[in-house]
């Protein structure tokens, strides 16, 4: 650059020929000739240019080099708006300017570039000690700008994604929470929390708020804090015990607990299922049902005291009945006896009218008594021939059967384990009562046969009676078999209301079942199940 200063005409320009330059020039020039860092001077008032040769790699291939010697303002026409005033500051003030990584675009390699600068403007002076001129040193930064905000840009980006896959994550937590919320069934996902290689407790790292509302909080407010903190008591539990077994194990758990601790008092249907390095633990709150399962057994327990004790006043009051209803018979046939010549038609009437009540009532009575008798059962059971049982029933009937010229077939019948004088009972009631609801005018046919059947996994033989008579609503067939009931007029059909009820009872005293299926004026079944109980109990009969 020294040559082209050499070469250069100087008389043209407003410093002058070489010779005329001032020594501050002159020095302030070979301290930039010499120096390796980029530099440009302005000197003079026109502002004449001049620049090293560090400087000029940053004038570019085609640009503004040559400029030594030309007028600061002809070469940087191009970004004199920004530089002029900052020369004049200096020329004015002699503040010196420093600027860093700088955008000052200007034309060089035959296009506009956008540059960057680090540089500083500072004053020179004359040898009279006014500023003639600034002196500037400069670096170009562009590559260093332009890596710097590649660099930026880069990370930029990056903090943008990881923002919106943070963004993703809790949305998608969020909508895993909502959901999880939805259930109403409570429900945990835990970590153990290990000392010494051993589960000393869990933390809890999600909840739903079905859960939450157990420990009076929210599925946030859980988050990673220690079971025990909310159930201080549940180590002594199943709620720990079992959840640490299926973490230790990978087994999938089921049971139930009644958590009677920490100022709750519930019935639980739990589950925990071991997932990766958790448990998930989800239950079934039954405290309610269990609740009212409990009233349950206790009003039944209830109902079966009053029930015995019922049952024992009937007992005693049927007995105790018995012996006045005899005497009231046989005042009344004496009287009768001694008054008969004397009485008319209507007094004779009347006594019938007393006798029969009489009879009805010692019916009643008997009927009662054999009920109440059946609340203890004998002590053995022994093999009953259904078969012959049936037969002596039907000799015991045989008026009845013969009154109503009924056919009546026993088909398969076996030999049954059980109390032969209750299965007595039961089967006299139901061919007593297939021959007594009978369809006036038509022929009596009454069919008892029996097939074995599973029920609940308990084998059983199962006796049906059925019949061809009035028949009934079934919408009663349930209610029959209550003590009392009675679907039909006592002066049609008598009866006491007791007998379905010692039928249903000896039933139960066989660990057996009886239900009745029946349409009006189509006939009847009434079907009982006998548990088999062993090998002699075999089918037997053959008809
Ligand atoms: P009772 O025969 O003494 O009235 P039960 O307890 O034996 O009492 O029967 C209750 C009621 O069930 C009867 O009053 C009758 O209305 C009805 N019932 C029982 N057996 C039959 C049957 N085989 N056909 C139609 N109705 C019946």
């Amino acid at each position: 650059m020294g040559a082209l200063i050499l070469r250069h005409d100087w008389s043209a320009t407003p410093i002058g020929t070489m010779d005329q330059w001032p020594p501050s020039l002159r020095t302030t020039l070979g301290i930039l000739l010499h120096s390796a860092f980029p530099m440009f001077l302005f000197w003079g008032p026109e502002l004449t240019c001049f620049y090293n040769d560090a400087f000029r790699p940053s004038l570019g291939i085609e640009g503004k080099h040559p400029a030594i010697g030309k007028r600061g303002k002809e070469v940087w026409a191009d970004i004199w708006e920004f530089i002029c005033p900052l020369i004049n500051q200096i020329m004015t003030t002699g503040a010196p300017v420093y600027f860093e990584d700088q955008l000052v675009p200007f034309y060089r390699n035959g296009r506009m570039e956008d540059i960057y600068w680090t540089f500083s403007y500072s004053p020179v002076y004359n040898d009279e000690g006014n500023i003639n001129g600034v002196f500037v040193t400069c670096t170009e930064t562009t590559a260093h700008v332009v890596d710097r905000k590649k660099i930026e840009d880069i990370v930029a980006l990056r903090t943008r994604e990881l923002e919106e896959a943070h963004e993703a994550l809790v949305h998608s937590n969020n909508y895993l929470q909502q959901l999880i919320n939805l259930s109403r069934e409570p429900m945990q996902v835990l970590t153990p929390v290990f000392e010494n290689n051993r589960i000393v407790d869990f933390r809890y790292k999600l909840t739903n708020q079905a859960y939450a509302n157990y420990a009076h909080a929210t599925p946030e407010a859980l988050h990673d804090h220690k079971v025990s903190e909310v159930f201080p008591s549940y180590f002594e539990t199943s709620s720990f015990i079992n959840v640490a077994k299926t973490f230790e194990t990978g087994k999938d758990d089921n049971w139930e607990i009644h958590y009677n601790a920490d100022g709750r008092d519930l019935y639980n249907e739990m589950n925990a299922v071991k997932l990766e390095n958790e448990v998930v633990v989800h239950f079934t709150d039954f405290t309610r049902l269990k609740h009212l399962q409990l009233e349950l057994l206790h009003k039944i327990k209830e109902l079966e005291r009053s029930n015995e004790q019922l049952e024992e006043f009937a007992h005693v009051a049927s007995h105790d009945l018995k012996e006045p209803i005899r005497k009231v018979q046989f005042f009344i046939t004496r009287l009768k006896k001694e008054l008969e010549p004397k009485l008319n038609d209507s007094e004779k009437e009347l006594f019938t009218r007393i006798e029969s009540a009489n009879v009805r009532m010692g019916k009643l009575v008997d009927d009662l008594l054999t009920y109440s008798q059946l609340r203890t059962p004998p002590d053995q059971k022994e093999a009953v021939d259904l078969e012959s049982l049936l037969r002596q029933i039907l000799d015991d009937l045989a008026l009845e059967v013969l009154d109503k010229n009924a056919t009546v077939q026993l088909v398969d019948l076996p030999v049954v384990h059980g109390y032969r004088g209750q299965l007595q009972q039961l089967f006299q009631n139901l061919l007593s009562n297939a021959l007594k609801y009978t369809n006036p005018g038509q022929p009596v046919a009454i069919d008892v046969s029996c097939s074995k059947q599973q029920d609940n996994g308990v084998e059983y033989y199962q006796v049906q009676v059925k019949d061809n008579g009035i028949g009934f609503e079934q919408e009663y067939a349930d209610k029959i078999f209550q003590l009392f009931t009675r679907l039909h007029g006592k002066h049609e059909y008598a009866g006491t209301g007791i007998g379905l009820s010692i039928v249903k009872k000896v039933v139960e005293n066989h660990h057996g079942k009886v239900w009745a299926e029946s349409k009006p004026g189509e006939g009847s079944v009434f079907t009982v199940l006998l548990p088999v109980v062993g090998e002699k109990e075999e089918v037997k009969s053959q008809k």
